[in-house]
Parts: C-alpha cells; structure tokens; sequence
C-alpha cells in the first residue's frame, strides 16, 4: 500500500454540511425553484439591504484592481460603530474565516481546543485543520455549561470556542454568567465569543463584549455581516480583539480576504439602522408565531435567542431525516441535525411570514402521515 497523501488529520476530517441550495434540491425532486422555500442556512428571510446593493452598484467599477487590503473605509465605519480602535478589527471572509484564523494563530498541532456539545460544527473542524485535539465539554439542556467547559481545560489548551447565541440549538447564556466565566479562563487561553446572531437580541439580553475586549486580553469577539445585516453571499465578518491577538490573526490572513463588493456593502449595511431593526421585529414576530404554533402541535423545542429554532419532529433516531425528506418533496428546504448528535430534531430558521406558514403547513401534513 502506498502511504496516502495529507496528515492524518487532514483524512480524519468529516466535512461539513451545508443547508442544500435551492437550485440542487428543484433538480433532485423535478419542483419549480421560484417556489422553494429555504429555511436552512439563518439567512435574512428579506435579503440583502438595498442600501448595501446600492453601494455595491457603485463599487463594480472599481472591480479591475485588488480590494484595500486594509478596509480602511470599513474599518473606520466598524471602528467609529463600536467605538474600538482600528487596529483591534480584523476582517474575515465570513466570521469562518475568523475562527479557522484563530485556531492557526493560537494552537499548535498536539494543542488542545475546548468547545461545548451541540456548538457550532465549524470549532471541531477548525481544530481538526491545524492538527489540534478537540475537548468535547457536555452541554447542559443543550446549551454551554461554562462550568463544564472550564473544568475541560486541560494543561496543553490554548483556545476556546462558544457561540452565543449558539447554533443549531438557539441557546444563550446571560452577561453576567459570561464574564464571571472569563474572569476564570487562565490568561493563556484564547477565548473566541463568536456574536453570529448577537442583533437578533432582545434588549434585555444584551450586554457589551466589545467592553470586555478592553479589559481582557485573551477575549476575541467575533461577528458577521451574514445573518441580520443579510449580507450571507458576500462573505464578510469581523473580530474584535486587543492588538496582540490581532496582529497574530492579521500575519495570517490572506492580504486580500475580503473583497471589494463586500467592503463597501459592510459599510452600507452598517449605516442601515432601519433594516437592522425591521429585520430584528421581523424575527421576533416570526419566532413567537412558530413556537406558538409548536406548541399547539404539542412538538417540543428548545427556546432560541436566534433567528432559528430547533423542534422535535419525533422520537426514534430515524425521524429528524423521515421528516427533513417529506418536507423536501414539499419544497421546504430545512436543517437536520443529525450530525450534531441530535436526529430527533430540525433546525428551521425563521423565514418571512409566508415562508413560515408554508412550513408549518408541510409540516403538519408530513407529520400526519409519516
Ligand atoms: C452563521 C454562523 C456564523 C457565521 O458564518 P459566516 O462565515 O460569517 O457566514 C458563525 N458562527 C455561527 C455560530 C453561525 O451560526
């Protein structure tokens, strides 16, 4: 046998599984696309802002040269936004970017990384890409036990990974519980707060990481144009981090990461507090209609701070698939979360009111007969 290409590691990589593109799953099952109904990925269900599109429009022109290196004009926005310095914003393609950057900046091979149970999948596989040991703390009612994570923290871990609120299972844990958390972490230990939902908030949720950023030095707090400011195609998110940490992820980063039609669309979108807020009421309005009606259909689900919400659509490990194929052929595009340990489940993510109601109306059809 010949020796196989690539780490060890590298093989050992399940890949990950992306909510099925409308255009895929029209051809798989013969449906018109133009009535498929994509509730799989937390997009905003209104699109991108026209505020961003119109910025966009502007910068095509400029498309011949490379993009600012440095987003001066984001940076600035992001800066004056969130009232941190310049040179503690590193820009990702994507808030993916950032989090795979911090495992290559933060952890040598042999390292160890501590993520929750049920977190995002994107911490294991950035773990498993620079050759690090994955430390699995156990969740708690599906959520981040920071007790438990802490207590994972072993001699050779150099970062951590929590999402807050946390996807596929919508759970939060509160400021104070947070910081009381930080306050423990070793100083060695990196801790990335990946913020992806952080504006779906309700007010009296919210606290202030950026504040935290000043007064810890191992705290990177990561954010992304992709879910409220409905900027998911363009690939664009940011941390927030002192200048230690940011020098490191910014050696590594690719010079021209982020591009020109992103940048300046990110600074729209910033700019645009009405579509923030709309998108925001729209999801609250949404949620409270889909749990309401959970509820009637006497399906369990676990409360979500996101723009999502995971129910459960049976009780054998069979059934978050069964159902996630009826709904298919019924041109309902949701998530199953089987691959996160959870196959009794579906995470749906809040869609316009419409789309929500087409759901429900699939899904208690699918459930009636399967
Ligand atoms: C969607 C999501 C992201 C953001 O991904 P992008 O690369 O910015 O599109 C990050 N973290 C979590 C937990 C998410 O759900």
């Amino acid at each position: 046998m010949t020796t196989p290409y690539g780490p060890s590691y590298v093989r050992g990589i399940a890949p990950y599984v992306a909510g099925r593109p409308i255009a895929e799953v029209a051809r798989q099952f013969g449906l018109d696309e133009a009535r498929i109904i994509k509730l799989a990925s937390n997009e905003n269900p209104l699109g991108m802002p026209e505020s961003a599109q119109r910025a966009m429009a502007r910068a095509a022109s400029e498309l011949g040269r490379y993009p600012d290196s440095n987003a001066f004009e984001l940076k600035e926005a992001l800066s004056a936004y969130y009232g941190v310095p310049a040179d503690w914003i590193t820009l990702g393609n994507g808030s993916n970017d950032i989090l795979e950057l911090a495992a290559h900046a933060f952890v040598e091979k042999g390292q160890s990384v501590v993520y929750s149970q049920y977190a995002f999948a994107i911490y294991a596989l950035a773990a498993q890409g620079v050759g690090a040991r994955g430390i699995v703390a156990p969740a708690a009612q599906y959520g981040h036990d920071l007790d438990a994570m802490l207590a994972a923290i072993a001699d050779d871990t150099r970062l951590m990974f929590i999402a807050n609120p946390n996807n596929p299972t919508g759970t939060f844990v509160d400021g104070p519980t947070l910081e009381a958390f930080l306050q423990k972490v070793p100083r060695h230990v990196v801790v990335v707060l990946d913020e992806a939902y952080t504006e779906y908030l309700a007010p009296e949720h919210r606290y202030d990481s950026i504040e935290w950023a000043r007064r810890y030095p191992n705290l990177l707090v990561s954010r992304t144009f992709s879910k409220a400011f409905g900027l998911a195609g363009l690939r664009i998110g940011f941390a927030v981090a002192q200048p230690e940490l940011t020098d490191l992820l910014n050696r590594l980063r690719q010079p021209f990461n982020v591009n020109t039609l992103a940048q300046a669309a990110a600074v729209a979108a910033l700019n645009d507090k009405p579509f923030l807020e709309k998108s925001a009421a729209l999801n609250a309005e949404g949620y409270r209609y889909l749990t309401a009606a959970f509820d009637k259909l006497g399906l369990e689900y676990v409360p979500s701070h996101g723009n999502f919400v995971m129910v459960r659509v049976g009780n054998d490990d069979r059934a978050g698939d069964r159902v996630n194929l009826e709904l298919l052929k019924q041109g309902v595009i949701v998530r199953p979360v089987g691959g996160y340990g959870l196959p009794q489940w579906l995470r749906v993510t809040v869609g316009l009111p419409e789309e929500n109601e087409a759901f429900l109306a699939a899904l208690e059809k699918t459930l009636a007969t399967v």
